[in-house]
């Protein structure tokens, strides 16, 4: 008998919290380190969220349960919103506020997925996905894109993926780590393709704000409203409003789906903490100003990274089209005399010697890159991109 669950056991513990951890752990310590670790803002929660919390924290409805699923406001504004931004149209019934977008995933996994079932995984893929899908009894179906394909996966590739005991395709775009934003014919081709095999398509939106130059995100049950009754749409305020902290996500799904996750949710976790609901409550009902703000900062920054990047001898990297990630090939430096010969070795080494914090490739699947967040400021930007060119130079 294991003394610790080998369900639990199996699990990988996040590489990107990991590394986010050790820069913090090396800064504490006096280490001028930059970190370019963490999928955050670094701009503070809007002012009239905080407000919105404050006055929260004084009314005493507040400071009890409320529903599982989410307060009634705040799904029907989430509901609003999912319109307005993507022209998706629901019942606010369909939507479930879960503790920040990674708790939609897990939820998403655990409702679908029977032992077995294979879920299909365009990879590189954000760390949380296959760990949610083991937890949940699935089996991860990796599918590699390359860069010269833009990271993108194609129906040919899904159909070559397709078993009987496919269940599910996650699609994230824009998507974290590689910054692709599908196109919108794409985004219709694979929408079509899993609505003709009846494959439940998991869908993370939480960039569809962060998408530069003519590049748009397009929500794929909007482009494929067949599609409605086998989605789920998971989103969040984290990264749209700067509230990585408050922790709230949302799920929105048909009927079904949604009605067992609130099950779940009822035993699991109870609601949501009501300050951060009414907090998010405020941003989702709010314009879209302090967003576009953060936005044209995070396209500055963008255009400096890949610029800094692509200007280091054997370091080559596709100009992200959307989120805030690099996510450069260090292949032609790997192995040079000197350096490392994988860019998991690589990240630990560039922390070690530069003081810089990057995440290496393998935690998403996508060994010989290395994934850069350009939400930092500018100045610490270019200071440790420089810092990663003399070092490899
Ligand atoms: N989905 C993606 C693609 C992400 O990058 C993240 C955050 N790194 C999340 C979901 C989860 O965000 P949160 O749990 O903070 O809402």
């Amino acid at each position: 008998m294991a003394r610790i669950s080998r369900r639990i056991s199996a699990i990988a513990p996040s590489a990107t919290l990991a590394v986010d951890a050790r820069a913090k752990e090396l800064r504490a310590q006096g280490a001028p380190v930059i970190s370019f670790g963490a999928g955050e803002p670094d701009f503070p929660t809007p002012e009239y969220i905080l407000d919105a919390a404050r006055a929260a924290v004084g009314d005493p409805r507040n400071h009890r349960y409320s529903p599982a699923g989410g307060l009634p406001e705040l799904r029907e504004a989430i509901a609003a919103k999912t319109l307005r931004d993507s022209g998706y149209s629901v019942d606010p019934s369909q939507v479930v506020v879960t503790n920040g977008g990674k708790h939609a995933v897990y939820n998403a996994f655990a409702v679908l997925l029977d032992p077995g079932d294979e879920v299909l995984l365009p990879a590189p893929y954000w760390t949380t996905y296959p760990e949610a899908i083991a937890l949940a009894g699935g089996v991860g179906v990796e599918v590699s894109t390359a860069a010269a394909d833009g990271f993108m996966v194609s129906v040919d590739q899904l159909e070559a993926a397709l078993t009987p005991r496919t269940k599910a395709l996650v699609f994230v775009s824009p998507s974290n780590p590689t910054g692709a934003v599908y196109p919108r014919d794409r985004v219709e081709a694979i929408g079509r393709w899993a609505a003709a095999h009846n494959v439940w398509v998991i869908t993370d939106e939480i960039y569809e704000h962060l998408t530069y130059d003519d590049h748009e995100f397009s929500s794929i049950p909007v482009v494929v409203p067949e599609l409605a009754d086998r989605c789920l749409v998971i989103n969040g305020v984290a990264k749209t409003y700067a509230m990585t902290g408050w922790r709230v996500g949302w799920m929105i799904g048909p009927p079904d789906a949604v009605s067992a996750t609130v099950g779940l949710q009822s035993h699991q976790t109870s609601n949501v903490g009501n300050v951060s609901q009414r907090a998010a409550l405020a941003a989702v009902s709010g314009s879209l100003d302090a967003v576009a703000g953060m936005r044209t900062a995070f396209d500055r920054r963008r255009r400096a990274m890949h610029r800094l990047l692509d200007g280091i001898d054997g370091v080559t990297c596709m100009k992200p089209q959307g989120a805030f990630y690099a996510f450069p090939s260090f292949e032609g430096v790997l192995g040079r005399p000197g350096i490392p010969g994988t860019t998991a070795e690589l990240a630990a080494w560039i922390l070690d010697e530069a003081q810089v914090a990057i995440v290496p490739g393998e935690a998403f699947a996508g060994a010989g890159h290395a994934r850069l967040s350009f939400a930092l400021s500018d100045e610490d930007l270019d200071e440790g991109i420089g810092r990663i060119a003399e070092v490899l130079g």
